[in-house]
């Protein structure tokens, strides 16, 4: 199957500054999506083991290994990433990209669609720049070095 683009996001929430865009992802392609990810400029990544079944039913894949399970239920890592609104489809288009191997059970990526009100880095920062990381996509992507 041909890999389906994200087109450029309708503006949901207009006053929305940050996305979260969560993937449910196989566990063995972690490692590379992490990888491709923070040579983008993304450092920020929270990643949780989680079960769940979707198209693939629960049935046991047909690659060996971590992936078997004996309910219905097939362990999956869930990646969440909070970026701002305008990074979004370069890090859908990346995660689709690195995590496809075009058999069932790839997974799936929701762009989380309600407001992340406020980034708060824990002791310093607030907004927009508690959001970004240094040497991030921002300071990648810009001329002007941060303020
Ligand atoms: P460590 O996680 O080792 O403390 P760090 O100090 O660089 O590294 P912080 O930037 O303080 O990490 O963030 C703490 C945790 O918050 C990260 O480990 C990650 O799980 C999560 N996190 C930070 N930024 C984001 C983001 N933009 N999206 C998703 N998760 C994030
Ligand atoms: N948007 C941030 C930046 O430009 C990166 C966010 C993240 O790493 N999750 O630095």
């Amino acid at each position: 199957l041909p890999i389906v683009r994200a087109q450029s996001s309708p503006d949901y929430t207009p006053d929305a500054q940050f996305y979260k865009v969560e993937a449910i992802l196989r566990p063995w392609r972690i490692q590379q999506v992490s990888s491709a990810l923070l040579n983008m400029g993304i450092r920020g990544v929270t990643v949780s083991d989680v079960r769940g079944f979707g198209a693939q039913g629960g049935s046991t894949e047909r690659q060996a290994g971590s992936e078997f399970s004996e309910d219905k239920f097939v362990a999956k890592v869930k990646m969440e990433i909070v970026v701002s609104k305008d990074q979004v489809e370069a890090v859908i288009d990346k995660i689709n990209e690195v995590a496809r191997t075009g058999e069932i059970g790839d997974g799936k990526i929701f762009c989380v669609n309600f407001p992340i009100c406020l980034v708060q880095r824990v002791s310093s920062e607030r907004g927009e720049l508690a959001e970004r990381m240094t040497g991030g996509r921002t300071d990648m992507s810009s001329t002007t070095p941060p303020v």
